[in-house]
């Protein structure tokens, strides 16, 4: 398969700070619903939205070779490398075509405030693993304090359940305090009414790009060819809802109510240097799980939550992709090894990402031990063992490169009051 690598080197001749999470190096995609004109797919660079629609209106992208840039539906990850390519060349810094078109950069070029970007790919199947090991340590040492606090097949199976497509929300989106069924520790039967344990969960996912048909699988050396890129994804979790009624199903209303994704897909390319081996996996995985090489990716992941009174967000969480026990190539292996069939657009999401210290777990529900110990918002003096309406949660995620940065921009929401 045909991939596309940028050169550390490569400049542009739109002027982009050091610390843009868009260099020329990156070239995210996402959409962007524009007003008076609708959605198109657009690139990020620096401080804009390239609007790709526009650039094959104009004949900069052959439309021949594109004929359908209001979406990704035509996508798959070779043709997006493809058209990130396109796209490189009309951003380099020696390049004509875009730089001596004052007209066209005006409209093509949006800023990035203005670009109101939407879910890349409004997702039809949404798969929530748990493949963050430090996170499924913590949870079990907290709900089951005798024994192991991994579950035996934990080493073994990559651990996922069905989560809600049509609830993947855009960053930016509120979201609405959901009401379940609680019951106290203490209670004889359970009430409804609104959550008292509203949490996030700090997640990264992936689009599928070239599916498989039902029965057909995918092997962990090919499942690459089929992923277009990364996404910060908010697994929002009411806990007092979870704690109820997740056994012996799994989660259901406590996660269905929202999910939030950053607008841009990361493609796979541009991650390419960022390339990590991870963890060591014991035992060895069954034979179709196995994988060689750098399956994992060093990227930097970051939570901060503003409440209502505060001006400036306060970090909570700093973590990293490596964190991971399952590849993502892993995943998608594992999901089409029954032969289940997966489509442009499917959404998989990886489990919480938390670190092995304090200061890098990946919920509030780890943060605050359960709620025992409350985090303190040094500007406000407030405490938070979970989410208060009117709070903010920012989520960041970027891979460092030498002199730039491969940035995925942010994913935040703000809790508002149940209806
Ligand atoms: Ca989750």
């Amino acid at each position: 398969m045909k991939t596309f690598s940028i050169p550390a080197s490569a400049k542009s001749w739109i002027d982009i700070p050091a610390d843009s999470p868009f260099p020329i190096q990156n070239i995210p995609f996402g959409l962007a619903d524009i007003k008076g004109q609708g959605e198109t797919m657009v690139a990020a660079i620096g401080p804009y939205a390239l609007d790709l629609l526009a650039l094959s209106e104009a004949g900069l992208i052959d439309d021949s070779e594109f004929p359908v840039l209001e979406s990704f539906i035509d996508m798959d990850r070779e043709k997006l490398s493809y058209l990130r390519q396109v796209v490189f060349n009309l951003l380099r810094h020696d390049h004509d075509a875009l730089r001596t078109r004052e007209k066209l950069q005006k409209r093509a070029m949006i800023p990035l405030e203005k670009s109101n970007l939407q879910v890349p790919i409004p997702p039809m199947a949404y798969v929530d693993f748990y493949s963050g090991i430090h996170h499924a340590r913590n949870v079990g040492q907290m709900f089951r304090p005798q024994g192991d606090p991994l579950l035996p097949n934990y080493r073994w199976v990559p651990i996922g359940y069905n989560g809600r497509a049509n609830t993947v929300v855009a960053s930016g989106t509120p979201i609405i305090r959901p009401k379940g069924q609680i019951k106290a520790a203490d209670a004889e039967a359970p009430e409804w009414g609104p959550c008292r344990e509203l949490d996030f969960e700090l997640e990264m996912g992936f689009y599928v790009g070239s599916g498989v048909d039902m029965g057909r699988r995918i092997p962990t050396t090919q499942a690459e060819e089929h992923i277009l890129g990364l996404v910060i994804v908010n697994d929002w979790s009411a806990r007092d809802v979870q704690r109820w009624e997740y056994q012996p199903l799994g989660p259901f209303l406590a996660k269905s109510f929202a999910t939030s994704v950053s607008p841009w897909i990361v493609t796979l390319d541009a991650l390419e240097p960022f390339r990590i081996e991870g963890m060591p996996q014991d035992p060895e995985p069954l034979p179709y799980l196995r994988q060689k090489g750098n399956p994992h990716f060093d990227v930097q992941l970051e939570v901060s939550i503003k409440t209502g009174s505060m001006k400036t967000p306060q970090v909570i969480c700093r973590s990293n992709m490596s964190n991971l026990y399952w590849s993502i190539a892993q995943q998608l292996a594992h999901q089409t090894s029954n032969g289940t069939p997966v489509e442009l657009g499917d959404l998989y999401a990886t489990g919480t990402i938390s670190g092995e210290t304090p200061d890098s777990f990946g919920s509030l529900l780890e943060l605050t031990w359960k709620g025992e110990r409350p985090l303190t918002m040094a500007e406000t003096n407030e405490r938070r063992t979970f989410l208060h309406d009117g709070d903010t949660v920012i989520m960041t995620a970027y891979a460092q490169g030498d002199g730039y940065r491969i940035g995925f921009g942010e994913v935040r929401g703000t809790i508002k009051p149940a209806l």
